[in-house]
């Protein structure tokens, strides 16, 4: 068994039972709950490392379950669910969780997402050793001297660029939404101005893409935000 530890929660049977099961297969520890507050609860005695969270669970909402949990947990959250509108990923996403899955979904998905979680989290735990070097694939980032390079070729960026690019870095694996990265990025006095947010993506991809080859770093979610992928 790994000690990645994984709490499952879901109130219909045979979907729960198909993850805790596949999770099983693949020597993962698991939990499982079938409300919020029982999901909660198990939060608090159990400390796991990833929570996959149903979004429609009889006794409160799921989105409810993150800001609670949120409140003292910085535990990885990806929402299983089959509520597809992007106006409740967003939800989602804003109250914290880091990724998500709509039903019906792939097993093979599941598990690749699982395991992406995981490698973000080892270089969370890297980047606490006081690393200040960022790199994924051929992309590396100097935080200390702002130089970003691919392999030995240096990558030039505007300021704005570059904060983008360190945002999105220092969540990698993580979806951000478009007022997420705004009020980050611009601050939350500014009124949202999604079409700018997509000039400036555009051009740093297209830098990127120059340097690192055809091999996407960053991803769109549309309708939603973006994500840098773990190499
Ligand atoms: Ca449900």
């Amino acid at each position: 068994m790994s000690d990645f530890k994984i709490l499952v929660v879901e109130d219909d049977r045979p979907v729960s039972n198909l993850i805790t099961t596949t999770l099983k297969i693949h020597e993962y520890t698991n939990i499982s709950a079938s409300s919020g507050k029982e999901a909660i609860s198990l939060c608090a005695s159990h400390n796991p490392d990833l929570i996959l969270l149903d979004l429609g669970l009889p006794d409160m909402d799921g989105i409810d379950v993150i800001r609670t949990i949120r409140e003292w947990s910085s535990v990885m959250i990806i929402i299983i669910s089959a509520r597809s509108e992007d106006s409740d990923k967003i939800k989602a996403l804003d109250a914290g969780a880091d990724d998500y899955l709509t039903k019906p979904f792939s097993v093979d998905e599941l598990m690749a997402r699982i395991r992406a979680s995981q490698r973000r989290l080892s270089y969370i735990t890297k980047e606490g050793d006081q690393n200040p070097v960022f790199v994924n694939g051929p992309l590396s980032i100097d935080f200390a001297s702002n130089l970003v390079t691919a392999g030995p070729q240096e990558i030039r960026l505007t300021g704005l660029e570059y904060r983008l690019l360190t945002l999105l870095a220092k969540n990698v694996g993580k979806v951000l939404t478009h007022s997420y990265i705004i009020d980050k990025i611009w601050g939350s006095g500014v009124d949202s101005d999604i079409v700018s947010l997509r000039v400036y993506m555009n051009s740093l991809r297209k830098k990127l893409r120059r340097a690192c080859g055809e091999e996407e770093l960053i991803v769109t979610h549309i309708g939603i935000g973006y994500q840098m992928i773990r190499k």
